[in-house]
């Protein structure tokens, strides 16, 4: 079944996004990234060169101005993870939907210039610190706290999970400023790579994402001057993450969707050309059967995730809806990847394979951004008030 959300000017970017990754996604960069726990940097330079990212970042700041238009973000997710590029997909994913949008949405002036042009070139990486140790879902139960001294703040605490937090220039932090957990105890605030006390600490070990950094952050009575605060004003911390939220969700979903179609593409020519039995898998009846229903599990999930694309464009994807599309993307994904897998047989437990990274990268999708329990819980809570 066809998609109907892009125009021939979303064709012609698939052709840069496909060229790039022709160029820049080869498996011995892939390799690299895997054995460094990283996306370099001239890898994020040279996506910056082709407006690969940035894409967030408005127009007057160096980047493509398409904040509210996820289709280009789509397919920037759509032909790396086809590629079988997850790490490189995410590394993009942490710097246009999850680092710039609060510096593009929320940033004073000053903030903007100083850190969104390097953001869409790649010279600065961002990442987006909210996870500690010991608060996870539970955000308003985070301890990392910024005090108010002449002049900025001092910042005490940890961070954990956090993607692209080994490699990030800027970090934006969730950090009480108030006392208690009401919504305007917490501010955001950039804390920079090199200042004195703030730790990038340990990259974890992952089950997926290989190629992805993910990491341990400490800050130890690190200052930060007060023009680093977001926005400029305390305590809007909190109604900043919810108004950005969505948009993570739904390149969750997006991402999760990606993979699933990716799976299925993989798979279908995998059982083509494996024979058993003097002849090719895909010919047995039950290998028909599983391939007709992850394909229909595809069309129906993109036709689903691409209205909730379409409603962000048009500034109506509410909590709700997005935290339903997270939920029903990822355990989609999940079900044609498994199955994806048990069509490669041996080979699908093999990661040389595609659909083995695939598959064990999909596993965090249920869990970050929110888990599918808390998403559960703002979709039902919003049913109990109606
Ligand atoms: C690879 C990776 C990358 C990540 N990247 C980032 C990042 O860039 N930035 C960032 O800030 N964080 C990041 N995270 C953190 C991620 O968002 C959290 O792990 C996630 O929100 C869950 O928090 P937690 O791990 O503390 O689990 P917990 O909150 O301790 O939850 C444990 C279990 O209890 C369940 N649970 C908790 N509360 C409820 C409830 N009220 N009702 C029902 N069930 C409940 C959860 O659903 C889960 O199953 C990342 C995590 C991973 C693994």
């Amino acid at each position: 079944m066809d998609r109907k959300i892009f125009d021939e000017d979303h064709e012609a970017f698939r052709d840069v996004v496909k060229e790039f990754v022709k160029r820049f996604g080869t498996n011995e960069a892939r390799e690299r990234w895997e054995a460094n726990g990283e996306v370099d940097r001239e890898t994020m330079l040279a996506a910056g060169e082709s407006g690969i990212i940035g894409l967030s970042v408005p127009e007057e700041f160096g980047g493509a101005g398409m904040l509210q238009d996820y289709r280009f973000r789509t397919i920037v997710n759509e032909e790396t993870i086809r590629a079988g590029l997850g790490s490189l997909a995410g590394a993009f994913g942490i710097q246009d939907d999850l680092a710039v949008p609060y510096l593009a949405h929320f940033g004073t002036d000053a903030q903007k210039q100083k850190w969104l042009p390097g953001m869409a070139t790649g010279e600065i990486i961002g990442a987006l610190a909210m996870t500690e140790p010991g608060a996870g879902s539970d955000l308003r139960g985070i301890k990392t706290t910024a005090k108010k001294v002449d002049g900025g703040y001092i910042v005490n605490g940890a961070k954990t999970f956090i993607s692209s937090g080994a490699t990030a220039d800027v970090v934006v932090t969730f950090v009480k400023t108030g006392e208690g957990n009401r919504p305007d105890a917490f501010s955001l605030i950039l804390i920079e790579n090199g200042m004195e006390g703030f730790d990038h600490g340990k990259k974890l070990n992952k089950m997926g994402f290989h190629g992805h950094d993910t990491a341990e952050l400490s800050f130890s009575d690190v200052f930060v001057p007060e023009e680093n605060l977001i926005g400029g004003a305390e305590g809007h911390g909190f109604v900043q993450l919810m108004r950005n939220l969505p948009l993570e969700r739904l390149s969750i979903g997006v991402a999760a969707a990606a993979a699933a179609e990716a799976g299925f593409l993989w798979t279908l020519e995998y059982t083509k050309s494996r024979e058993a039995f003097g002849q090719p898998i895909v010919g047995f009846q039950n290998t028909m059967f599983r391939l007709a229903d992850m394909q229909i599990t595809v069309e129906s999930l993109w036709a689903y995730v691409d209205r909730a694309i379409e409603l962000y464009g048009e500034q109506k994807l509410t909590a709700e809806e997005a935290a339903k599309v997270k939920i029903w993307a990822t355990e989609r994904e999940w079900e044609v990847l498994d199955q994806g897998v048990q069509l490669h047989g041996g080979y699908g437990y093999i990661t040389e394979y595609n659909i083995a990274r695939a598959f064990l990268d999909a596993r965090v999708h249920r869990i970050y951004g929110g888990t599918n329990e808390i998403m559960r819980e703002i979709v039902g809570r919003q049913l109990a008030k109606s």
